[in-house]
Formats: structure tokens, C-alpha cells, sequence
């Protein structure tokens, strides 16, 4: 059983030519087989705990521990996490230019099996993962993100989950900016990986409409930087009724 031990993670950022500290001491155990959900109000340091988790040199972790199974994430490359079984989906996914749908995932999939797939089951596993997502086969040749509209961005994310088949997934904000049907079928993916079992989801989120769709085993609420408050799903019904308030020193923040 895989699982991803985050201990008492310290991470700053450098802006205005000044160190700020973002994290400030955050604790997770994401077993293989669980889905997690960290809720906050926006700025708390949601993202910046996936960016450092993906090895986004922009990130510096100052203090704390992140173990794969054990082994020292934070020693490891960006590729060497992929390899080692971390899978991210950021919030904001980047371009890339010249490079295929189709050609980006063979390549991501052959980086992280160790081996090139297999070209007909290959094609065959891709075409029916698209069909699951309702994806249009004429996707696969575009370039990757260029010109996608959120919810083709969401769904290409899910298709890689569903190809890589990772130990640890982290979904950042996977829900924002999807219509209803979109978020449907987004959710459904992330179902259908976490029903096989095999693989740990950590999901990352501001709002609570896709709790709807998606049932986490354990809520977690992330406020100021680390996390403050640890339940089950009745948590995220909470969250619902009372807003992030009760967490957020000074009052409501701006969205
Ligand atoms: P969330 O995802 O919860 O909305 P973020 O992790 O995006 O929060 O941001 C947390 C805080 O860290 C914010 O105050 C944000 O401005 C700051 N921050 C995040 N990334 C950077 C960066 N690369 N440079 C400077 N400040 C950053
Ligand atoms: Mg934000
Ligand atoms: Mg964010």
C-alpha cells in the first residue's frame, strides 16, 4: 500500500525581494485507496502545497518532511516523482506548444511504466478512456492546452489520471470553472480511479459542489497556510451551510 506522509511542511515563495512564508507546518497522510479533500478560502496556500509537492522550482521548501513509501520526495526530480507514482493536476495546466495530445500522453505513460505501451493496446486504451470522458478523437491531435476551454483542460487531466494510473493523485481545483455536465463526467473519472482502489486522491478545492459528486473519505480544512480542522464527509456539510469564517482570522476574505 502506497502512501504519501507529508510532516510538518515549512514552503516560502520570494516576492518583492522579500522571503514570505506560505506554509507554515502542514501534516497529511494519503493512503492508496483513500480520496482526501482539502478545503480553504482562497489565498490560504492551497496551491503552493501542490506546487510543492510537484517540485516547482518557484516553491522552496524551508522546513518538514514529504516521503513516498518511504523514499524522499523532496530529493526527487519532477520526472522522478511521476516515476515514483505522484500524479498533479495543477490549477492552472501550461501549454505545450507543438507537442500532441496523443504524443504527450505515449510520452508521459512511457516515462512513468519504464517501458514504451505497446502501440495497439495503446491506441485502444486511449480511445476508450476518451469515450469514457466523452472526448472528441479529433482532440488527440491537438496541441496540449493550446486554445483548450477549461473543461477540455479539466478532461485532458482526468484522461492522463486515467492512462498514468498513479499511486498519488493531487487534483488542484479540478472543479473551477466547469459547467454542470462537464463536472459530471470530470467527477466520474475520478471515480472510476479511486473505485479501482489502487490509487490515493487528494483533491484540492475551493467550493464544495463537487463533494457532491465525489465522496472523500476524510475533509480537511486548510486555512493560513496549514491545516486546522480534520474530519469525515458530514465536515464538507459544514463548510457548505458556514463558509470558511470560523477558520480565517479577521473575518470573510475576497474571493
Ligand atoms: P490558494 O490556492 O489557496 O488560493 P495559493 O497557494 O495560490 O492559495 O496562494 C497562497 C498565498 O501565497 C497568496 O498570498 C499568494 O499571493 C502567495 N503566492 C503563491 N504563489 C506565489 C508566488 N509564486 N509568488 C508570490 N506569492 C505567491
Ligand atoms: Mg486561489
Ligand atoms: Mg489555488
Amino acid at each position: 500500500m502506497a502512501t504519501l506522509e507529508i510532516r510538518d511542511l515549512h514552503v516560502t515563495v520570494e516576492a518583492d525581494n522579500a522571503t514570505k512564508e506560505i506554509l507554515k507546518g502542514v501534516d497529511l497522510t494519503v493512503k492508496q485507496g483513500e480520496t482526501h479533500a482539502i478545503m480553504g478560502p482562497n489565498g490560504s496556500g492551497k496551491s503552493t502545497l501542490a506546487y510543492a509537492l510537484a517540485g516547482h522550482p518557484k516553491y522552496t521548501v524551508s522546513g518538514g518532511t514529504v516521503t513516498l513509501d518511504g523514499e524522499d520526495v523532496l530529493e526527487m526530480s519532477v520526472d522522478e516523482r511521476a516515476r515514483a507514482g505522484l500524479f498533479l493536476a495543477m490549477q492552472y495546466p501550461v501549454e505545450v506548444p507543438g507537442v500532441s495530445v496523443s504524443n504527450f500522453l505515449r510520452t508521459s505513460a512511457t516515462a512513468v511504466r519504464g517501458e514504451a505501451p505497446k502501440l495497439r493496446t495503446w491506441v485502444k486504451e486511449v480511445k476508450e478512456a476518451m469515450e469514457r470522458l466523452s472526448i472528441d478523437p479529433a482532440f488527440a491531435e491537438r496541441n496540449v492546452n493550446e486554445g483548450f476551454s477549461g473543461g477540455e483542460k479539466k478532461r485532458h487531466e482526468i484522461l492522463q489520471l486515467e492512462l498514468l494510473k498513479p499511486k498519488v493523485a493531487i487534483l488542484d481545483e479540478t472543479d473551477s470553472g466547469l459547467d454542470v455536465d462537464a463536472l459530471r463526467v470530470v467527477s466520474e473519472g475520478v471515480n472510476r480511479v479511486r473505485e479501482s482502489g489502487e490509487v490515493g486522491t487528494l483533491l484540492i478545492t475551493h467550493y464544495t459542489r463537487i463533494l457532491r459528486y465525489i465522496k472523500p473519505d476524510h475533509v480537511h480544512v486548510f486555512a493560513n497556510g496549514r491545516i486546522v480542522e480534520s474530519g469525515g464527509p458530514e465536515l464538507a456539510d459544514k463548510l457548505e451551510n458556514e463558509g470558511y469564517e470560523a477558520y480565517v482570522k479577521g473575518g470573510p476574505v475576497a474571493g
